[in-house]
């Protein structure tokens, strides 16, 4: 487990070895223990990787497909988000003047760990540092009304990631969770996507190249929802942890 904090102004890398079964039940407990390690008083949390760029893949699962009502594509469906969306767990999602509907997409995350140029999906694992969770915040207005990704996906403050970077994991196993305020919006198991992470790797990088912290948000389940002033947004996947972001319009 990676995580990164900022120390009395001097950036901290912290990690941990763990079994992922005493992770999974106490995620918290294990974070603050890495807060304490660190020399120097109170640490804030950083991003757990600073990516050049931030892949989205669009339409990964079937059911999110059926709910926007579009056609399943044939090919992954990318599109970019600037590094300047990322912020850290605990960190606020800042809403918009522009958008009168912003939605969570809570989703599964791949850091790419070394720099991947047209790599085989037999070797594309190779490649990846760990698994973290991004939140695809989206203005579904102005993504509706334009039917173009960049504007609507890429306000600052629209890729919360974190907590941390956990490597080693089955994507397989794993579940997604998204709850609002504690009511669960969205869960699915990350089995379920169409075009899974070796195919998803091979395919971005022989498009762009990908570099270390690089990250691939690999798409969001059924239950996308607004959120609004005041909330707060929740994305699980054990064992990676919690990625928390309050909610606030300036
Ligand atoms: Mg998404």
């Amino acid at each position: 487990m990676f995580a990164r904090f900022d120390a009395a102004g001097a950036v901290e890398v912290a990690a941990a070895s763990f079994d992922g079964a005493a992770a999974g039940a106490d995620e918290r407990g294990l974070a603050d223990a890495l807060t304490v390690a660190l020399e120097g008083g109170t640490a804030r949390r950083l991003p757990p990787c600073r990516p050049s760029k931030v892949v989205c893949v669009g339409l990964n699962y079937r059911r999110h497909a059926e709910e926007m009502s579009k056609p399943l594509p044939e090919e992954p469906l990318i599109f970019l988000k600037p590094s300047t969306a990322v912020i850290a767990d605990g960190e606020a999602i800042v809403l918009p003047r522009s958008s009168q509907m912003i939605h969570h997409e809570g989703e599964l995350a791949v850091v790419i760990g070394t720099r991947a140029h047209a790599v085989a999906e037999s070797r594309a694992m190779d490649h990846v540092a760990g698994f973290t969770i991004m939140n695809d915040v989206t203005a579904r207005d102005i993504q509706r009304r334009e039917n173009k990704y960049t504007r609507g996906k890429g306000f600052d403050t629209f890729a919360p990631l974190g907590p941390s970077i956990v490597p080693g994991l089955d994507p397989d196993s794993l579940d997604v969770t998204t709850r609002v305020n504690g009511d669960v919006r969205q869960h699915s198991t990350c089995s379920d996507l169409i075009f899974p992470i070796p195919r998803l790797i091979a395919f971005v990088s022989e498009i762009m190249t990908l570099l270390p912290g690089d990250v691939i948000s690999t798409g969001t389940p059924s239950g996308v929802g607004p959120i609004e002033d005041g909330d707060e947004v929740e994305v699980e996947i054990a064992p990676i942890g919690v990625l928390r972001s309050p909610v606030v319009r300036r």
